[in-house]
Order: structure tokens, then sequence, then C-alpha cells
């Protein structure tokens, strides 16, 4: 028994030397380490989560390693993470083929549970949240300046299946897990005044919408089209009531026009056929599709008045939309698509929506419901986000 315990304790120490030397500060400097942080004898960060293990997307349970915690990262032991479209469109292969065992999920919340020795914006114990993205270059005229999903030198690091050295599963795994090491730059914090788990989906639909909403830089009163009303779509309604606009929430699904009223728009419109949108032609200011399939871009954009914007930020299977010229040539709107947004704009849309509580509407799932729920997602059904309870990983 002696010998047993001689033979834990010494692990713990080897551990404890590996984790030290990259410079970790333990949680719980006073406990068992082990039981602090779940480290792997090499070191390495012991995790569980959902993965899709091929092409038809179905999640079931995998145990895995992230890397140790550097100088500059922090460990963060994860309590929600939600559900995006992104995830099944990518685990499925409709955005090109992937490598698998693959851990999707790019909103993430939680805690801080260990820091780098280099790390000073976060401590331990801190709540902190993760994105779509977890590293880039760092030092382009991009990342300097708050555009690190432009990084000039292509080192943008996607939270989940990208090819990453330091991932001891050659790439990203994303946030259906336990716990998730990241760079501290790419982690933001989440203020008291919001609970976690209204939170996680900030940091894909609450981003992926505010920055073209912010950049589209419409004033109060003015008329701002929502086109496909699902997780990022009552955000964008939310996001685009709360700064002043007169919304207009575009649908395909009659059971979402209460929803859409409630948000806040001044009209839900019913789009069961795109003479629908005739009576809007020219009226709009801006408009925001996140519509994730094929659709007919130019009747959505004749909404918007001449020389106006409509931002796509769906993104549909295969990555490309097929656009009419000769319609966009008949409204003169001017079209463009967008990613995220970067981490600085990514802090502040959490700021933004704890304090004005614009707050996305949940739903809360266990680990064993994610199939059902992207089913849901699918069939359009989801009512809007579902978020999933990280201790039932
Ligand atoms: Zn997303
Ligand atoms: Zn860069």
């Amino acid at each position: 028994m002696e010998y047993e315990n001689s033979k834990v304790n010494r692990r713990q120490f080897m551990q404890k030397s590996a984790v030290a030397g990259a410079g970790l500060l333990i949680a719980n400097q006073s406990g068992a380490f082990a039981q602090s942080v779940p480290s792997a004898p090499n070191g390495n960060i012991k995790t569980r989560g959902y993965a899709a293990r091929d092409a038809s997307g179905k999640l079931s349970p995998w145990e895995f390693q992230r890397r140790p915690v550097g100088p500059d990262d922090i460990l963060i032991d994860i309590k929600f993470a939600s559900i995006c479209h992104s995830d099944i469109h990518q685990m499925k292969g409709h955005w090109g083929p992937q490598q698998y065992p693959q851990v999707p999920g790019h909103e993430i919340v939680g805690i801080v549970a260990a820091v780098g020795k280099n790390v000073t914006k976060f401590k331990v114990g801190d709540r902190a949240g993760v994105g779509c993205m977890v590293d880039s270059c760092m030092h382009c005229d991009h990342c300097e300046h708050g555009e690190e999903h432009y990084c000039e030198n292509g080192e943008t690091l996607f939270t989940y299946g990208y090819p990453d050295k330091a991932s001891p599963t050659g790439i990203t795994q994303g946030g259906y897990s336990t716990n998730i090491v990241v760079r501290d730059h790419f982690a933001v914090r989440i203020p008291d005044h919001i609970k976690l788990e209204e939170a996680a989906p900030l940091l894909c639909a609450g981003i992926t919408t505010y920055s073209p909403l912010m950049q589209a830089n419409f004033d109060v009163g003015d008329k701002v089209g929502v086109a496909g009303i699902g997780g990022l779509g009552h955000m964008a309604i939310k996001l685009a009531v709360s700064k002043g606009a007169e919304v207009y929430g575009f649908t395909t699904t009659p059971s979402k026009v209460k929803d859409i009223l409630a948000f806040g728009a001044k009209e839900a419109i019913v789009v069961d056929d795109p003479s629908r949108l005739a009576p809007y032609k020219g009226k709009l200011d801006y408009m925001i599709s996140t519509i994730p399939v094929q659709f007919n871009v130019a009747a959505y954009s004749s909404v918007v008045k001449t020389h106006g914007t409509f931002t796509q930020v769906g993104m549909p299977e295969g990555m490309s939309l097929d656009i009419s010229a000769i319609g966009m040539a008949m409204s003169r709107v001017n079209f463009n698509v967008s990613l995220i947004g970067g981490i600085p704009e990514t802090q502040e849309v959490v700021h933004y929506c704890a304090d004005n509580r614009v707050l996305p509407q949940i739903q809360m799932i266990k680990a064993p419901q994610i199939n059902d729920a992207w089913d849901k997602v699918v069939n359009k059904e989801a009512r809007y986000r579902y978020v999933i309870d990280a201790a039932t990983f």
C-alpha cells in the first residue's frame, strides 16, 4: 500500500513539475493538483466531450487531451456551450472534408481554472468566454487592430477542426467539452450581471450579428430588416431594436411571427413565396440575412433602398451563394458577406448585452440530447438557442 501511495505521489509530483515548467499557476496550490486540473502523465489536460466521428455528424462521448497550459494560456473549466448551425454544417462536411473525431462548439463559457505565468487579463476563478477563434499571428496590422479574424498572415485559428500543431489531436477541438486551453487574448470576460448560460450564444450569434449591425451605422428610427430568424436572427432583431432601429423580421416559419414581434420588431413578414417581399421594395435602410441555405438573394436585397446595404452572415452548404446579377443590378444594393467579429468587438457585445439586458432566448439541454437538438435546429424547430450543460459531458 505504501508503495502504491508513493507511486501516486511521485506521479503527481511529475505532473506538477511538467506543468510548472510551462509557467502554470495552479488553481488550488494547497490541494491535490490532479483534483483541480485533470492532467495526463505527459502534462496534457484531460478532457471529456462529444465528438463527431464521420460526416454523418452523429455525436458521441469522447475522451481526449488538450495541450498543457502555456505561459500565455488560460485553462477554462467549461460550464456551458451552445449550439450554432455552423457546428452542424462543419461536422457534416458541408464546408469541406473534415478530420474526425472532431468536437464542435464555438459558443463557450466557463470559469478560469489555471493561468500561464504571462497572463494578466485573467485570474483563477474569473468568468470567461471563447468564441469562433482561438489564436492568430498577433502582430500583423489587422491583429493589432482587433480584427484577428482577418489576420494578414493567414494565421487565424478557428475554434474547431483547424490544423493545430500544439493540439495533441492535430486539430483544434471545440467547446462541447469539459475544458479548453486557449491563449488569453482570445478569451473575453463575462461580467457578473449576465448568467453564464445566457452569455454563451453571444460568442458567435451575438458578435456575428452585432459587428455588421454596428458597421451599418444606422440612425435611430432607420428601418432595418432581419431575414432568417434563428439563433443569429433573433439576436439581430434584439440588437437592432436596442440600438433604436425600426425592425422588420422576415421568416419562412409562420409560428415564429409572435416571437418576432415579442423581440421588438415592428413587423413580422412570412416569406412563403418571394412575391411576399414585393410590398417592401426599396423600403429598408439596411438588411442582414442569417439564412444558412440557398435563397433568392436578389429578391431579399430588393427590399433595401437603392445604394443601401445588404449583409449576408449565414453560410450555406458549399460556402457559396447563387446570386442573380440582373436582380441585384435592378436594385443597386451593396451586397457584402460578414464572417464574425474581432476580439475587442466581441468583448464589447458581451458588455453591451449584459448592460442593456439584450439576452438570447435559450433552451437548456444535457449532452445526450445534442443529436436531437441538432435535428431540431436543421428543421427550424429551435427556439432559439440550445445551451448544453457541460456538467453532463
Ligand atoms: Zn457560430
Ligand atoms: Zn495577424
